[in-house]
């Protein structure tokens, strides 16, 4: 059968590059044309991964030799309401698109991952947090409703009341259950563009936790940097950084930060140097082996900004972070980067996550960046999150086919530790987990629950991405 739809042949690949294929692509601009795309594989016997900007580190929104539907031009924000701050948005609506909209009336959305660029309906199917997940909680808590256009070509309008068991599987649930067409989102009120924000030195891994464990109850935000080269009595050393909302009047300047193009993070290094041209400087430090530099001076200039704490910083600037260097994640080529995220339970953490960078450290896959995070459980089915802490780390991957294989040995290795101890996996940063231990990070029922979902509203098994197949869902 011929298709009329424009399905285009490309290379999609995770965001880390180290793992993907090549898929028919499509890029719809409206519902129609995703339920015609669905007709049309569906009538071809295919398979569809849904996709949004692609940040997904490993395998969640590809889909090697099949068809991809790439949801990013579905990107408007159609409504925002200043008296409540609900907002109303397309799929390919980003994180950026968002807070632009909300920040004018002095809103910023409750939960933003780590870049902007994240759509609205990558967030919602990976149920994403934010730097404050252990006080405000996931994504899926700010969204009201969703429209849901399942592969059989029904547009389900669903809320927490309408259909309870849809709506927490539908967030968290990787796109398995149907593409969001639309989404209701509350956003928060804010009294300043910009945060108070400490950086605290935390001396080592324990150190680092007791702190976050005792800022929690009165912090806005709090994320931890880590050094994960140092050793011995430094292991886990790094800065955690505390970030605070302003009350109402008590920043009158930070005001005009409500201009959108005030909370964008600079395209050039001191004014001059656009930041385009950084990656191959990191480049260098990761090929030749100077990464435990870089690392050791990070640290140090923590130590500084520690004695200028605290200082004022727009909310844009503390939490895009990432942004700041565009294609960073190039540094790592040719070979790529996975991103390995464990959940720890609350009084395994220091055990475990020692444990971890020990080993990581021992089998010379040092991550090159270490990111520790406060979380608490959230109801959604397929959730990550734990009464405890995630480690996030970025480890680059070799060329050399058996250098790779024993990465994904021994993070599958760690893997087990992490399980063992009640932990779990969240699948936007993973590459690695074999489907053994699906069953394990959410318990049978759940797993079984998940699998008469999806058998519902999805019996052809239309979507599917390279996660999903892993994972035998
Ligand atoms: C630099 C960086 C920093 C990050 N920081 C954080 C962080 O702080 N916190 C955090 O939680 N995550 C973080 N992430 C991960 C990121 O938030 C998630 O991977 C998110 O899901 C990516 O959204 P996306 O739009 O790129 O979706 P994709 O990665 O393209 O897809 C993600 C999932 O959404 C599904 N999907 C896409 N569109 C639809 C649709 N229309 N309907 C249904 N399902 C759909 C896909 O099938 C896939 O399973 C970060 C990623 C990067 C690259």
């Amino acid at each position: 059968m011929t298709t009329t739809l424009g399905w285009r042949d490309e290379d999609v690949r995770g965001f880390g590059m180290a793992v993907g294929g090549p898929a028919k692509v499509l890029r719809p601009t409206t519902v129609e044309q995703v339920a015609e795309a669905f007709a049309d594989v569906r009538a071809r016997g295919g398979t569809i991964a849904l996709r949004g900007a692609g940040c997904s580190y490993g395998d969640a929104a590809t889909n090697a030799g099949g068809h991809v539907l790439d949801c990013t031009q579905m990107n408007s924000v159609l409504d925002f309401d200043p008296a409540t701050g609900i907002a109303v948005v397309e799929p390919g609506a980003t994180v950026r698109d968002l807070w632009r909209r909300s920040i004018a009336h002095g809103f910023w959305p409750k939960v933003v991952s780590g870049t902007m660029s994240v759509t609205m309906a990558g967030a919602a199917a990976m149920n994403i947090h934010g730097k404050n997940n252990y006080a405000l909680g996931t994504f899926g808590d700010c969204v009201s409703w969703f429209d849901l256009l399942t592969p059989r070509g029904e547009l389900v309008h669903c809320t927490r009341e309408s259909d309870p068991e849809l709506f927490h599987a539908a967030i968290s649930g990787f796109g398995m259950l149907g593409c969001f067409t639309k989404l209701g989102l509350q956003t928060k009120r804010v009294h300043s563009g910009r945060l108070r924000v400490w950086g605290i030195v935390a001396d080592d891994l324990d150190h680092n936790l007791r702190l976050i464990e005792e800022l929690r109850s009165e912090a806005d935000y709090l994320v931890s940097w880590l050094d994960l080269h140092a050793q011995g009595v430094a292991l886990g050393r790094g800065l955690l950084h505390r970030a605070d909302q302003l009350r109402p009047g008590e920043d009158p300047e930070g005001l005009c930060f409500f201009d959108p193009n005030l909370q964008d993070v600079p395209t050039k290094l001191f004014g001059l140097v656009p930041k385009g041209w950084l990656w191959p400087g990191m480049w260098c430090a990761v090929h030749l082996k100077q990464v435990a530099f870089v690392n050791w001076a990070k640290f140090r200039a923590g130590c500084r900004e520690q004695k200028h704490s605290p200082y004022l910083q727009s909310h844009g600037a503390f939490h895009f972070l990432l942004d700041y260097v565009p294609n960073w994640q190039w540094m790592t080529k040719p070979g790529g980067l996975i991103q390995f995220q464990p959940f720890v339970p609350f009084a395994e953490a220091s055990r475990v996550l020692r444990k971890i960078i020990e080993r990581l450290q021992a089998t010379g896959f040092v991550p090159y960046l270490g990111v520790l995070k406060r979380h608490r459980p959230d109801p959604f089915l397929m959730t990550h999150a734990v009464d405890g802490f995630s480690m996030a780390m970025d480890i680059a991957v070799s060329r050399n086919k058996h250098r790779r294989e024993q990465l994904w040995k021994v993070c599958r290795e760690l893997g087990d530790l992490v399980l063992d101890a009640g932990g779990r996996f969240y699948y936007a940063k993973d590459a690695v987990l074999l489907q053994s231990s699906f069953a394990r990070v959410h318990g049978e029922p759940a797993v079984a629950k998940f699998r008469a979902l999806k058998q519902r509203w999805d019996p052809d098994r239309l979507l599917q991405t390279d996660l999903s197949r892993r994972f035998g869902v």
